[in-house]
């Protein structure tokens, strides 16, 4: 039987002989300028999703503490420290980071694991992630070329790619890591400094990193953070007048608040948000794969990613086979605490599970068929946690709210399609627009579908595919601009063009 996550904090041991020194020392509520800051108000319990011990508490900061942090990255901008360094020395820095992410990778493994609930070798993969992306950016620091622009006679004209100043990064609980990293690295890379504020619900992994950052030479005030509730703290973040892009992961109506206050404040704001990603099989596909990535979908951070395929809009002809193979592989699947690197682990609270139970609930009670799972998992110590069975529905009706709300847990809708153009309806009959798939062994077939969906960025025949080099971002609800690949430096710096005469 595994210990407690708390007991696991408190002892260190399990953990690996490091990771307590990443752990807030005391009730911190951020870093700024490279320095843990000690809260003097009310504190937040942050707790393992497995069992809901506590692992750690945290504070709020305030407008004084927001302030400073964004103080903190305005002079390390401003300054020599980071401003004005070599395009070069600030890869090499970001190198640093990432290899120092690698060097730490077991104890933010573990750590993430605890904090999010997800099972070790997806915490694993995700610290990795992290590492590349640090790593990618780092590369191109030195690279963010202009361009010149012919005119008449002796006028020339270039243009060159400018950071915006300080950079908020507003975060959600699901991958906190590699999510920090997916946005950090290409800010800092382009020159910008930051304020990052992790979700409260997982924000240990953020305060490890920015120890770790600064154990790996990056100097003061370019990666501060900032903790506490997004109502208070990310509000006052996203409202400091010295904040000067926005950059938001999370949620359609909090995203869509954040970006209301950058349109007053007329700076730009990211915002990568959510999804009711479509995967379309014909019925030449491959459908080992086309089964292999339904498994994954639902089991992966028990459905809790932004891009998890939650539709899966199939041939009626192959359907039943399709269901049958989702109900073998998830047959043998085990769930339970993160730690154990189980292939399921827990929901990350009790309230998410609640949303999610009712959100099947009602599809149920419009006729939909819970054909794999549709229940709570509570069997023996489960019920501690807040387990979810992977749950297939079918019969479900494109118009139900299960097919069109995003759910964010283990759940899938499968809906039925006879010809082409309905499939390319179906898939396009979502406010969202994130990821989407296409499984059939006909090029023209996937490359056509490919063309007609909706979605920033399309999968075939293979999902997940992809990775740091790829750029991925929301059409429709899903979101505004670009993150990964090198399309993410141009999100994070403004073009300026100068002309001139001999
Ligand atoms: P959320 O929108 O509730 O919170 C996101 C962040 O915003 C948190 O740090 C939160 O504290 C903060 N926040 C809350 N209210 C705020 C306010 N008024 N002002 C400023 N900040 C505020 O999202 P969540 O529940 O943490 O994450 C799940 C959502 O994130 C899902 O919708 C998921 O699809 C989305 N997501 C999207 C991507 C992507 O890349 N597109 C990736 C991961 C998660």
């Amino acid at each position: 039987m595994t210990r407690s996550g708390a007991e696991q904090v408190a002892s260190g041991d399990g953990l690996g002989p490091d990771v307590a020194r990443l752990l807030p020392r005391g009730v911190i509520s951020g870093r700024v300028g490279g320095a843990d800051v000690t809260s003097t108000g009310a504190s937040i319990s942050v707790r393992n999703p497995a069992d809901g011990s506590e692992l750690a508490s945290i504070g709020a900061a305030d407008g004084t503490v927001v302030g400073n942090a964004v103080t903190s990255a305005t002079e390390a901008f401003e300054g020599a420290a980071w401003g004005g360094l070599p395009p070069s020395e600030r890869g090499r820095l970001l190198a640093a980071v990432s290899a120092k992410i690698r060097a730490s990778a077991a104890q933010l493994a573990e750590l993430e694991t605890l904090d999010t609930g997800k099972p070790l070798s997806q915490a694993r993969n995700d610290v990795t992630a992290a590492a590349r992306y640090f790593e990618f950016y780092a590369g191109i620091a030195d690279k963010l070329n202009g361009e010149t622009i012919p005119l008449a006679g002796d006028d020339f004209a270039f243009t060159v790619r400018e950071p915006y100043g300080v950079v908020a990064h507003i975060l959600p609980w699901n991958a906190p890591l590699s999510q920090l990293a997916r946005g950090v690295a290409p800010a800092l890379a382009s020159g910008n400094t930051t304020v990052i504020k992790p979700s409260a619900l997982a924000p240990l992994s953020t305060i490890a990193f920015a120890r770790l950052a600064s154990e790996a030479g990056l100097p003061d005030g370019v990666a501060n953070v900032v903790l506490g509730s997004g109502s208070e703290t990310g509000r006052l973040l996203a409202e400091h007048e010295g904040v000067r892009m926005i950059s938001f992961t999370g949620s359609v109506e909090i995203g869509s608040g954040v970006l209301a206050i950058a349109a007053k404040r007329i700076v730009p704001c990211n915002l990568e948000l959510g999804g009711k990603s479509a995967a379309v099989v014909f019925p030449d596909a491959d459908l080992e794969r086309a089964v292999a990535a339904g498994v994954y979908a639902l089991s992966r951070n028990a459905g809790q990613s932004c891009l998890a395929l939650t539709r899966f809009i199939v041939h009626r002809s192959v359907a039943e086979e399709y269901i049958e193979g989702l109900r073998r592989a998830i047959d043998g699947m085990s769930m339970g605490p993160g730690i154990e690197d189980p292939d399921i682990g827990p929901l990350i609270s009790e309230e998410q599970l609640t949303k999610v139970l009712e959100l099947v609930g009602a599809g149920l009670d419009l006729g939909a068929t819970a054909s794999i799972g549709g229940s709570r998992a509570a069997d023996g110590r489960l019920a501690q946690g807040a387990f979810m069975q992977p749950t297939v529905l079918t019969r479900v009706d494109r118009a139900m709210p299960v097919a069109q709300t995003e759910i964010f847990g283990p759940v899938q809708c499968v809906i039925e399609f006879d010809t082409e153009a309905e499939a390319i309806e179906l898939a396009n009959n979502s406010p969202y627009g994130l990821s989407a798939a296409v499984f059939s062994r006909d090029f023209g077939t996937a490359h056509r579908v490919a063309r007609r969906i909706n979605a920033g960025q399309v999968q075939l025949n293979a999902a997940p595919i992809g990775g740091i080099e790829t750029p991925f971002g929301g059409y429709r609800m899903s979101g505004i601009g670009r993150e990964k690949g090198v399309e993410a430096v141009r999100h994070y710096t403004q073009l300026k063009t100068i002309i001139g005469r001999t």
